[in-house]
């Protein structure tokens, strides 16, 4: 890995941060608060959230196994993704290189901070080699983003080929691992004490059941959280998302109990759409979700549109022709959508 310091922009590096009130004084013991003009009426929604949430972190440190100063909390994994281009990348100057087709939202944010995207196209089983991704980069390449398990294809990457990626490139890998509960491979986040260059994204919108708190967390270095924490906004979680988020936490084993369900429910309705006359392949997946090649996923789509049932038509995306990618429901949903599929 090349010095953190030659990875960061050099404004970013020199940045002094906004320091806020709850910055200057955040210990426990006073009771008079006329720092901050906030308003001393409507209690709790007067006062501003705390900025480095560190309640909520100490609870997430105990179930991630990740020390608290290693963790980053954003507005949805969409806050660290961006953060990522505006912390490391020179706008019209570095580059980026990802697989593809993968994550929308890597190459939104990369347009936004007019940094090149670069892709590399997985093989027909959507895997990629860490070779070809090694050498689509140059010296002003960043960021390598990695996705598994991967949206929209479903599957996990190769293990080994990640880490030979994280080995290999001097500049930072991401790799987001917003499906990773439901997944049988393990985590990267085990990686990350011997590996500096790495950061693993995680969410709470998918397995957690918390899309609408907008609460997306990253797994770095202590170093590159830091630096996040200096660019940030400085109340970029709200109160009601750090309390929510936090009574969320208390209670993991519901999760457990909502994952195996929808894995159950996931082996029910691959093997009912493999037998669909209108389903041509369904493909091995790894997330909440899969991917099935239809006879014709403009019409069907449409159709099942006309019936109320939304699923996600993938057709126009890079090895996906006439695919939808079907997200698991509940067991009433999923009969649901079989019932109308064998009407079709
Ligand atoms: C759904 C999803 C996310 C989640 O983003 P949030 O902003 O945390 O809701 C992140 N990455 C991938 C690949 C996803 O599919």
């Amino acid at each position: 890995m090349k010095p953190l310091e030659q990875l960061v922009r050099r404004n970013i590096w020199g940045l002094a941060p906004y320091s806020s009130a709850r910055d200057e004084y955040s210990g426990k013991e006073a009771h008079v608060f006329l720092d901050a003009n906030e308003n001393p009426y409507n209690a709790p929604y007067n006062r501003y959230p705390d900025p480095l949430q560190r309640e909520l972190k100490r609870l997430l440190s105990q179930v991630k196994g990740v020390p608290e100063d290693m963790l980053f909390l954003g507005n949805g994994s969409d806050e660290a993704i961006d953060l990522a281009y505006r912390v490391f990348c020179q706008p019209g100057v570095d580059n980026v290189v990802a697989i593809a087709p993968s994550y929308g939202m890597y190459q939104v944010c990369a347009d936004v901070n007019d940094v090149e995207y670069r892709t590399v196209l997985l093989d027909d089983r959507f895997q990629f080699s860490a070779d070809q991704l090694l050498a689509a980069c140059d010296n002003h390449t960043k960021l390598i983003w990695l996705c598994s398990p991967n949206n929209p294809t479903g599957n996990s990457l190769n293990r080994d080929e990640m880490l030979r990626v994280v080995e290999q490139f001097e500049g930072i890998v991401i790799v987001d691992e917003a499906y990773i509960d439901f997944a049988q491979q393990q985590s990267m986040r085990q990686e990350l004490p011997t590996h500096p260059n790495l950061i693993v994204m995680q969410t709470m919108s998918k397995a957690w059941g918390g899309a609408a708190i907008r609460l997306g967390m990253a797994f770095a270095s202590a170093d590159i959280v830091a630096i996040y924490n200096k660019v940030k906004y400085p109340y970029n979680i709200n109160l009601l998302t750090q309390q929510q988020a936090i009574e969320m936490l208390k209670d993991p084993f519901e999760v457990d109990k909502w994952v195996k369900t929808l894995l159950e429910e996931r082996t029910r309705l691959m093997s009912a759409f493999s037998q669909l006359p209108v389903c041509e392949h369904v493909y091995r997946t790894d997330a909440n979700f899969f991917l099935a090649r239809m006879t014709d996923a403009q019409a069907i789509y449409d159709y099942l549109v006309d019936r109320g049932i939304i699923v996600r038509n993938r057709t126009r995306v890079q090895l996906c022709r006439n695919c939808l990618r079907i997200t698991i429901g509940t067991r009433t949903e999923n009969t649901e959508l079989l019932a109308a599929l064998r009407q079709y």
